[in-house]
């Protein structure tokens, strides 16, 4: 038995894991929200609820929005800013009594895949969440490749390769660059593409809707979409050379990705030959708080 907890902006949620892979305890309960204490708190009583629940005392992982910065042990770039700054896993693992895994909810999510998801039985997973923003986590022979400045899987804030006009202007990304992967492949960006081209403000399941329905310039959003995630895809290819890319996230819902991008992608990875298989994940939502229970501390 292990123990998940994934930590998010309004929830927190546990899961208490068996080696099958089946989930034999869950609970969740509001975040107090900008109060890290009381944060901390909330987590522990999850994790002694959850073990007398089961009778089972089980390592436990925890996903996190943000990460842990080698340089000063802190937690960075967490979008629930009362826990940056902050030293998470010492104070956790104190509050406990013993070690805890912390991996930011990208890195969960490949996690999950590929122990026993889209990805499982696979080398090396790429696993990318597309939606309000566009993360990724890499995994390698079952084991998340943090990197030395934990930002491994990064990938959003990359450039999108070979930019054509109808890329133009580079658009403004919140990390202070412009034209990153996440401008134009979150779901803000599929949406402010299309508004660009069309003067149409919609939102990307009603922009797919059109397509499939037969509107050509909906379709020609589509379309530029999907080269502009064979082009990033291509990139991460000849860098990591992954056996699947699993996509998790809002955008995942598209079908017809699964189909295009790697008709296109062929043109942009080197030697044109291509292995690597583009599939949805297995687990929605529930990846994070899977992966957070695969963890090793
Ligand atoms: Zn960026």
């Amino acid at each position: 038995m292990r123990y998940g907890v994934d930590l998010g902006g309004t929830k927190i949620e546990i899961i208490a894991l068996a080696d099958s892979g089946e989930v034999r305890h869950r609970e969740r309960i509001d975040t107090p929200a900008g109060d890290y204490l009381a944060t901390l708190q909330a987590i522990v009583g999850l994790v002694h609820r959850a073990r007398a629940a089961t009778g089972v005392i089980g390592a436990v992982g925890m996903g996190t929005p943000g990460s842990i910065s080698r340089i000063t042990g802190r937690m960075k770039g967490s979008n629930s800013v009362a826990l940056n700054g902050q030293r998470m896993r010492e104070d956790i693992a104190g509050m406990l009594g013993e070690p805890v895994a912390i991996a930011n909810d990208a890195n969960c999510f490949a996690l999950s895949e590929a122990t026993d998801g889209a990805g499982a039985g696979a080398a090396v997973v790429f696993g990318v969440i597309i939606g309000t923003g566009c993360g990724a986590g890499v995994v390698v022979h079952g084991k998340v490749l943090a990197g030395a400045n934990a930002v491994a899987g990064e990938w959003g804030h990359n450039p999108l390769p070979y930019p054509r006009e109808e890329d133009l202007p580079l658009p403004a990304c919140y990390c202070g660059q412009r034209g990153c992967i996440e401008t134009y492949l979150s779901g803000p960006g599929l949406m402010r593409d299309h508004a660009e081209k069309t003067g149409r403000h919609l939102k990307p399941e009603a922009i797919v809707a059109a397509a499939a329905g037969g509107d050509a310039a909906s379709e020609a959003t589509m379309v530029r979409y999907e080269k502009r995630m064979a082009r990033a895809l291509a990139g991460v290819i000849n860098l990591l050379d992954p056996d699947v890319i699993v996509l998790g996230g809002g955008l995942s819902h598209i079908g017809r990705l699964y189909r295009n991008v790697p008709r296109y992608w062929g043109g942009y990875v080197f030697g044109n030959e291509v292995a690597t298989r583009l599939v949805p994940n297995q687990h929605g939502d529930a990846s994070g708080v899977r992966g957070a229970a695969w963890l090793q501390p």
